[in-house]
């Protein structure tokens, strides 16, 4: 229902939030709309799922007094992880975005590629543009940081060194979101909710008590939230996370998904080279000519191997569809 108002409600919204029993809407004037999705959009479960999530564009339509989600609109693209938990399912994180902004400290925690270089694997297979935000700069020697930027740089991916606490880059971080929906995305600690703070001051404010961290001050299921500090900026903000599992891509197509490496796919002398100590291999020729990081390298070796072994592990279906929607 529109907050104090008997009006019908728009016919389509944003999708700004999913919960329990329903969603929150945003209409084009900046209304919030509570709405509750058809029975043939939610789960077994009674859960939402998949089907309906942050960054969709819904069709509206009155029921009484409720506001129900009819369908959503078609997807230009999807956001997805490996949800938490023993059985390979995919959940869908946020859809229709602009860019993904992967937020990483350069200490405290210690920078890892891992956790970064799955998340930019997985937006290579959504086909998003994504840039790195190195945090917390004010704990390092700038030629730690330069160095990360010049690596993610040559694999693709501009960045921007900035520090939450001196304030270092804030503007042009912030510049760099204007009129682009962003998802933010971060392992737990790197300092997102404090980035956020320096970025919106007053956001946390404005958006109440919902604590992304705790899903204090509501109870809520959702994976993310859609916010609107000010006029042009459209912000997806997601919990902090320990870990990231890719979806949709296995140790045999991860190559694809370091755009660095895609010149020199096809070039090794061995047609089926596994680019880990073959003679001729083309990609750590690439590698030990500096067009390819040296840590990027590394980090495709590792992340294949844990893909293997998790396929095995599943019986090699890993990318079985979600049953529960
Ligand atoms: P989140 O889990 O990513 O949301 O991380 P938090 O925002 O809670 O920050 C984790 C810790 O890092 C807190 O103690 C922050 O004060 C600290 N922190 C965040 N940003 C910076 C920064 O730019 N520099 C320094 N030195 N510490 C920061
Ligand atoms: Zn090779």
């Amino acid at each position: 229902m529109i907050e104090g108002s008997a009006a019908p409600p728009p016919q389509q919204a944003l999708v700004v939030r999913v919960d329990f029993g329903g969603c929150t809407l945003r209409g084009a004037d900046g209304s919030s709309i509570e709405a509750t999705a058809r029975g043939r959009l939610m789960g077994r479960r009674k859960a939402l799922g998949n089907k309906v999530v942050v960054g969709d564009l819904a069709s509206l339509s009155a029921q009484g007094e409720r506001v129900m989600i009819d369908e959503v609109a078609p997807r230009r693209n999807a956001f997805s992880r490996r949800a938490a938990g023993e059985r390979a399912a995919e959940q869908v994180v946020a859809a229709n975005i602009d860019q993904v902004l992967v937020v990483a400290a350069v200490r405290d925690p210690e920078f890892r590629p891992g956790f970064v270089d799955r998340v930019l694997a997985q937006t290579e297979h959504a086909r998003i543009p994504a840039r790195l935000v190195l945090n917390k700069c004010d704990l390092s020697d700038a030629r730690e940081w330069r160095s990360l930027l010049e690596d993610y740089g040559r694999a693709g991916y501009s960045g921007l060194a900035v520090s939450a606490r001196t304030g270092q880059s804030i503007d042009p971080l912030r510049d760099a979101c204007r009129g682009l929906r962003s998802l933010l995305i971060g392992h737990s600690g790197v300092g997102k909710s404090t980035l956020l703070n320096a970025l919106f001051p007053d956001l946390a404010l404005r958006e109440g008590a919902v604590n992304l961290k705790t899903g204090k001050g509501r109870h809520t299921t959702t994976a993310a939230v859609l916010l609107f500090p000010e006029p042009n900026l459209e912000l997806i903000d997601t919990p902090g996370v320990r870990t990231f599992g890719l979806w949709g891509v296995g140790a045999e197509d991860l190559e694809q998904a370091y755009p660095e490496f895609r010149p020199h796919l096809g070039q090794c002398r061995f047609a089926d080279c596994k680019h880990s100590r073959e003679p001729g291999c083309a990609l750590l020729a690439a590698r030990d000519a500096g067009a390819i990081p040296a840590r990027r390298m590394e980090s495709f070796l590792k992340l294949r191997e844990e893909l293997r072994a998790e396929a095995g592990a599943h019986g090699g279906r890993i990318r079985e569809p979600d049953s529960r929607i």
